[in-house]
């Protein structure tokens, strides 16, 4: 028998974990077939509604659920390394609750895997639809800097549906950094991966939790995970203005040589001075951000902190049967 762990981070899904619960389910029992079981891992990230209440309630009638509760909303990217470091499967799958990944791909994804020799199977999605007009334009853009300033291969529309090896997965723990990009990090671990594209599936209810800023803050983490070309950027644009200056002032010599130094130009140089400071804090901007980051990883503060998962409460039952 192999085992198969599907990983969900939750946050807020009181609306749609049931029905995802029933989803997968189903697909489940499609998969007795070729002697698979499952094990599905809620990881509430900190919920404020009944997330929590029903995974410990799907938990009571099934015991292939198990869960992970965090003292609070830790965010997705927590949720997933939790979820992984909880599992135990040969393979392991993470979706979202929402129903935005079809579970119907999963016989696909794991015959990649199990028998076409491939090390992980992942999804993206040709189509943006039902997306704001302008999140869709900035997150091409996005895609499209990301690609040039970073030798990591990023792929647009890539989810973090993904089925991966117990191997892939052990090297994705390996990476034990405070800022976690999944997305830059299952690229940069490497394998084998076959992609299956699909078209944007509308969540089966409930609300996206990103707001446009957090997407743009989680962006910038994406960049000053996986690349250092803005630092060098800044360099460049430092060197360039140096020899931009130099070529003037040996102009203003030979001007001043031939014509003499009549007063003037004083908004020209207000305009240059402000030019070159505004480029300076910019540039002091960007080196603040990899420094800051630097500065929370030297912490090493944890990724996450449980408050409440399903075998620590099967070991109090215990202790208070003793
Ligand atoms: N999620 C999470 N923590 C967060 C935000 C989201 O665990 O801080 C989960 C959420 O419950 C869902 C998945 O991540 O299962 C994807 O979130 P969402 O559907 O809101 O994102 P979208 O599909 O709009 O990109
Ligand atoms: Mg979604």
């Amino acid at each position: 028998m192999k085992l198969l762990s599907v990983v969900v981070p939750c946050f807020n899904e009181q609306e749609v974990l049931t029905l995802f619960y029933n989803e997968i389910c189903k697909e489940a029992a499609r998969f007795t077939a070729l002697a698979v079981d499952f094990e599905f891992i809620f990881v509430d990230d900190g919920s404020q509604d009944l997330t929590l209440q029903l995974a410990k309630d799907l938990r009571k009638s099934d015991s292939r659920v198990k869960y992970v509760s965090f003292s609070r909303n830790f965010g997705k990217e927590a949720a997933i390394f939790a979820g992984l470091e909880k599992s135990s499967g040969d393979y392991v799958v993470i979706m979202d609750a929402d129903l935005q990944d079809p579970p119907s791909f999963l016989m696909e994804m794991y015959k990649a895997v199990a028998e076409e020799g491939y090390d992980s199977a992942a999804t993206r999605r040709t189509t943006r639809d039902g997306e704001p007009v302008i999140r869709s334009f900035f997150a091409r853009q996005y895609y499209r800097l990301i690609r040039v300033i970073s030798k990591t291969e990023f792929v647009d529309g890539a989810r973090d549906y993904r089925l991966m090896t117990r191997q892939m997965v052990d090297a994705i723990l390996e990476m034990r950094e405070y800022n976690r990009f999944t997305k830059g990090i299952n690229e940069w671990v490497g394998f084998k991966t076959r992609w299956l594209k699909y078209e944007n599936v509308q969540r089966a209810a409930g609300d996206t939790k990103w707001s446009f800023w957090g997407l743009f803050l989680y962006s910038l983490e994406g960049i000053t995970a996986f690349s250092t070309v803005p630092l060098a950027l800044s360099a460049l644009f430092g060197t360039l203005l140096c020899l931009i200056a130099f070529f003037f002032i040996c102009f203003i010599i030979v001007r001043t040589l031939l014509f003499g130094d009549p007063v003037g130009g004083w908004l020209s140089l207000a305009v240059i001075i402000l030019f070159i400071g505004g480029l300076q804090l910019f540039c002091i901007g960007i080196l603040g951000q990899y420094l800051a980051k630097t500065y929370l990883e030297a912490k090493r503060r944890p990724i996450y902190i449980v408050k409440t998962s399903e075998s620590e409460e099967k070991n109090q039952r215990f202790k208070s049967e003793l």
